[in-house]
């Protein structure tokens, strides 16, 4: 549309929107060809239990290494990927390589977790999506149980019948659902219950002040609460400090993501983590059971 209007249409925008609706739209092409260049890669952020060392999980993050623009944030792609629809193409991708490096990893005999991929809302509501998740299943020989997809509030409660029958359909399917950056969107708790979803993600932001804001703590420790009553599993991203970890280990929280542990990181920095924390784990039960 930018391009439609020709050079004449210049004189209307201000030059601040020039440069952003020029910005986009570069964006936007490089993006389509980023698959087929191989500019885009997986990173993987652990999920962990410092309690034991075990780490539980471990969620997929995109990373885009633009040939001129270097590193390119997902807070800054995603949307644009959202708005202009690649994100259907892009989602498709993530999903299929999450499951090819996993069953990967299980064919190496490597101790596997399972992976959590985000997925956006076009995504979630495409016609394909069961069939796409199945396929990636099936192509990749990876079990169900190691795949877990991450919806926000907003995702869930779009469409809240529609979003029950995709629920329910995956869970038969064997996937793990998650919700993620839980507490700022505007679940309805009724919902909540008859979603059958596994686990709660606490929003960084909440996590971020829990030891000097008592409002961001008393939230916190209800979302934690709630999980607890409603028998699903809670994890605590972005936690930076080991305050914070202490807080939620106190609150009943025993999972956790953030750069405390680890920060997200390429394939192979992340095979070298989940060697040391089967090693570091499996000490951790020697000294247990010798304890014992
Ligand atoms: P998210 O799903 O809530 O992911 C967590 C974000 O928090 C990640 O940012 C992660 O790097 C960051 N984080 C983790 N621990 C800490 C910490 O201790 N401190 C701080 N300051 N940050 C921490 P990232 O990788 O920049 O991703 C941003 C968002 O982009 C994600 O938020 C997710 O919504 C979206 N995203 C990333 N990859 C994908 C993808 O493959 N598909 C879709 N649809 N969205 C994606
Ligand atoms: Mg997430
Ligand atoms: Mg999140
Ligand atoms: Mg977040």
């Amino acid at each position: 549309a930018v391009k439609d209007k020709g050079r004449n249409s210049y004189h209307f925008f201000d030059s601040t929107m020039n440069e952003t609706v020029l910005n986009k739209f570069a964006l936007e092409n490089d993006l389509r060809k980023a698959i087929e260049q191989d500019q885009l890669e997986l990173y993987f952020q652990p999920k962990v239990n410092p309690l034991t060392h075990e780490l539980v999980g471990a969620e997929v993050l995109l990373r885009w290494k633009h040939p001129e623009r270097g590193m390119i944030s997902p807070a800054i792609f995603i949307p644009v990927a959202e708005e202009s629809g690649y994100i259907v193409e892009l989602g498709q991708w993530v999903l299929k390589q999450a499951c090819i490096i996993n069953s990967g990893w299980q064919s190496q005999g490597m101790p596997i977790v399972p992976l959590a991929i985000n997925m956006s809302s076009a995504n979630f509501r495409h016609p394909d999506l069961l069939a796409g998740v199945q396929r990636s299943l099936d192509e990749s020989k990876l079990l169900p149980s190691f795949l877990v997809l991450e919806l926000t509030e907003g995702i869930l409660m779009q469409d809240i019948s529609s979003t029950i029958d995709t629920l329910q359909a995956l869970k038969t399917m064997g996937v793990s659902l998650s919700v993620d950056d839980f507490g700022t969107g505007y679940s309805s708790l009724h919902y909540l219950k008859r979603f059958p979803i596994d686990e709660l993600k606490i929003d960084r932001s909440f996590v971020q002040d829990i030891v000097t804001d008592p409002n961001d703590a008393a939230i916190t420790a209800a979302i934690i609460g709630l999980a607890q009553n409603l028998k699903l599993s809670v994890v605590a991203e972005g936690v930076e400090t080991t305050e914070q970890a202490d807080f939620l280990l106190q609150r009943g929280c025993i999972t956790m993501q953030g750069f405390l542990f680890a920060r997200p990181m390429p394939k192979g920095e992340f095979e070298r983590f989940m060697m040391q924390s089967l090693q570091m784990a499996q000490q951790h039960k020697g000294v247990f059971m010798v304890d014992q």
